[in-house]
């Protein structure tokens, strides 16, 4: 029997795994059973050059547990180790610099042991005691390794009947509950083993007699050895690409299409993404993309190797190439995993491109439910965003789909300001802005339809990128004013009218802290409705960005801002119009004529202070301009309470106004059933 210390230079390396490893101890398990995968592959390689000339036999590898023993184990039929390989690869363990990296990477299971080739030894991690029982495929006799966590070990020869390696674990008492555990083993096999090249048996199928689960004469194989990805796009089915998503998200809805990743050069990389369905937005946080590693599990945090955009897909990545024992920073800085990244971006650009070519109609039919995916992209990757260009769709209010390029060659006669910049109505939420709707159809525009949740930045930066192109939603303005053009000159309202005309309606305007009105009098042609609300766009769009931005909350706490236009060539606000100045006028006479007089002494006294330095304008002369601007501002009160009280008084005035809020939702409560009972008693 042979006697000895671990070849580290550490003073312990134990104590150090089970200290710095404490978050990641379920992958013991992973590197227990990839190592036994790793030496039956060995084995069938060896076994095809010739070399190896016995018979293969069943080369399952076996996961076992004692409950009472508290012992799990690890049993494979591979190539098995002799005593010089024990000595070689077991015993003696590079380990240099250790303790400067252990304390760099001390809460990344995977770096350390990635970093020292530690896979056999994450074992202590949850084990007191490890035991190697093995028989190599040449005819060395059988082995028996033993290490009970401290740099001492033992090795001797032992009885071994078949070729093959067991790894006996004998879990830490602290451990136990948590692994040997029938259903905490199955978990962590279908969670880290589930593709494993090799049959990985974890006890037998079960099935129900006589009320009960019992067990069968199958094995239980709880792996799929082989797994689409690996396969030939050309010799797999739609059905196939399928099946495979249900396996792996047995629970979520048929995915929208697949993109099979199949690379050899200037790396390797194989895999499936999937765009999925997206009904509840907590199906993009549990279905993760997973990482593999030669088909173990490795991860299924991939941030830094899949563009940020695309970790919204599900599916698989496999790639030898990627360091994934290494840590997340450097990551970021890996020239090969930058190139993986843009791989795959090109790749999914590719793969829509070509749907978009070869079915239009279904991509079409997918875009709704594919465009987060596509805008999120476009906002975030440039070079993603002019590959897009090639296949990202504008849909319009009535449900038809357009290139970028389409749409402006269809609206760009008719909807070029007189600036030349070429404007873009939308809709984003066509119930309720369906007047508008309709009176920009009226007048032969196309209006988008804007309602995705990217929508509000995805407009932003288009019209960035996009030359002489703006954005207006249909309700931001007048149609006349949203598109200006050269023609359109109507006689408008002298000013003193229709300040008047404003200041009553203006009166009569809801007042809370979430909303704001202004009043404009606006000739907008006899067909035109005779009131309307528009929201300017500007503001509402920093209130969207502020919804969806961190910093911007600045603009989500103002109020939403509304002008309420009067069509004053409409009959309606004329009869309003020629009535409220018949009523008032006897009681504004005197107040105008004497708002004329003080106007006319306050532009004289101005005008003479102006000649005079600062210090040579006396103190009196002083206060009497003030007190002039006061007498001026108690007489436009007078006025303007004269005017309320019109309004006040007009069924007219309040229906009209009732009239355009309800239009927009804004009329509620109190208002609205005032609103009612008046329409009542119109009718009557
Ligand atoms: P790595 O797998 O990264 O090389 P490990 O510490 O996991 O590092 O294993 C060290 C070596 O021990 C392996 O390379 C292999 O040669 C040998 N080994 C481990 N497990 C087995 C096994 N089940 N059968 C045969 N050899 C094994």
């Amino acid at each position: 029997m042979q006697t000895g210390n671990i070849g580290v230079t550490t003073e312990n390396i134990f104590p150090v795994i089970k200290k710095f490893l404490y978050s990641d101890h379920e992958i013991f398990l992973r590197e227990i059973v990839s190592n036994a995968c790793d030496a039956t592959q060995k084995l069938k390689t060896l076994a095809g050059k010739g070399d190896f000339q016995g018979e293969l036999g069943d080369l399952s590898v076996r996961i076992s547990f004692d409950k009472e023993a508290s012992t799990i184990t690890v049993s494979d039929r591979g190539i098995g180790m002799t005593a010089e390989e024990i000595d070689k690869y077991i015993n003696q363990i590079a380990f240099s610099g250790a303790n400067d990296f252990l304390d760099k990477y001390k809460d990344d299971a995977n770096a350390i042991i990635g970093h020292f080739g530690l896979g056999f030894y994450s074992s202590f991690m949850v084990s007191k005691k490890v035991e190697i029982i093995t028989k190599s495929y040449t005819d060395a006799p059988a082995q028996k390794w033993t290490c009970d966590g401290s740099p001492a070990f033992t090795l001797e020869e032992c009885d071994k009947a078949d070729r093959g390696t067991d790894i006996v674990m004998y879990i830490d008492d602290d451990c136990k509950e948590e692994f040997v555990d029938k259903n905490k083993l199955a978990d962590l096999l279908k969670k880290y083993c589930k593709f494993l090249p090799i049959p990985i048996v974890f006890g037998k199928k079960t099935e129900w007699k006589d009320g009960k689960q019992v067990d069968t004469e199958e094995d239980n194989v709880i792996n799929n050895t082989e797994p689409i990805w690996n396969k030939k796009p050309a010799d797999l089915k739609d059905e196939d690409y399928q099946k495979f998503y249900r396996e792996l998200y047995p629970v979520s809805d048929e995915p929208l299409f697949w993109i099979h990743l199949n690379v050899d050069y200037p790396f390797n990389l194989t895999g499936i993404l999937y765009f999925p369905k997206i009904k509840n937005p907590l199906d993009l946080q549990r279905n993760k993309i997973q990482l593999f590693c030669n088909q173990v599990f490795v991860t299924d945090n991939v941030e830094g190797i899949v563009p940020e955009f695309l970790m919204l897909l599900h599916g698989v990545i496999d790639s030898p190439d990627i360091p994934l024992n290494v840590s997340r920073s450097f990551l970021q800085s890996d020239q090969n995993v930058k190139k993986i990244s843009n791989y795959i971006t090109k790749k999914v650009s590719d793969r829509l491109q070509q749907i978009f070519k070869n079915d239009r109609p279904d991509f079409e039919k997918k875009w709704d439910d594919i465009k987060i995916f596509i805008h999120y992209g476009m906002l975030s990757q440039d070079d993603f965003y002019d590959k897009a260009m090639n296949f990202f769709l504008l849909k319009d209010v009535d449900g038809k789909y357009y290139t970028q390029e389409e749409y402006q060659t269809l609206i760009k006669d008719n909807q070029t300001n007189k600036e030349g910049q070429l404007v873009y109505l939308y809709a984003q939420d066509p119930q309720r802005q369906y007047t508008y709707i309709q009176a920009a159809k009226d007048k032969g525009y196309n209006v988008l339809l804007m309602d995705g949740q990217l929508d509000t930045p995805l407009i932003a930066m288009l019209e960035r990128k996009l030359e002489k192109t703006t954005f207006s939603r249909v309700d931001g303005d007048v149609l006349e004013r949203l598109i200006e053009k050269e023609d359109t000159k109507r006689e408008e309202l002298q000013y003193e009218r229709a300040s008047k005309l404003s200041s009553i309606f203006n009166s009569q305007m809801p007042r809370t802290d979430k909303l704001d009105f202004h009043v404009e009098a606006k000739a907008l042609g006899q067909d035109a409705l005779p009131v309307m609300l528009t929201q300017s766009e500007y503001l509402r769009r920093m209130k969207d960005m502020s919804r969806i931005q961190a910093g911007m909350s600045f603009y989500g706490d103002m109020p939403d801002m509304y002008t309420l236009v009067l069509n004053t060539d409409s009959p309606l606000i004329q009869s309003v119009l020629e009535d409220s100045e018949q009523k008032t006028e006897e009681a504004l006479r005197p107040i105008e004529a004497e708002i004329k007089g003080l106007t006319a002494r306050q532009a004289v006294m101005r005008q003479e202070q102006d000649k005079k330095k600062a210090d040579e304008v006396t103190e009196d002369e002083r206060k009497e301009l003030n007190k002039c601007g006061d007498d001026i501002r108690a007489q436009e009160k007078k006025k303007t309470d004269i005017l309320a009280e019109y309004g006040k008084g007009s069924d007219k005035v309040n229906q009209l106004i009732d009239l355009a809020l309800l239009q927009n939702g804004l009329l509620q409560g109190e208002a609205l059933s005032r609103f009612v009972r008046r329409s009542v008693d119109f009718i009557k």
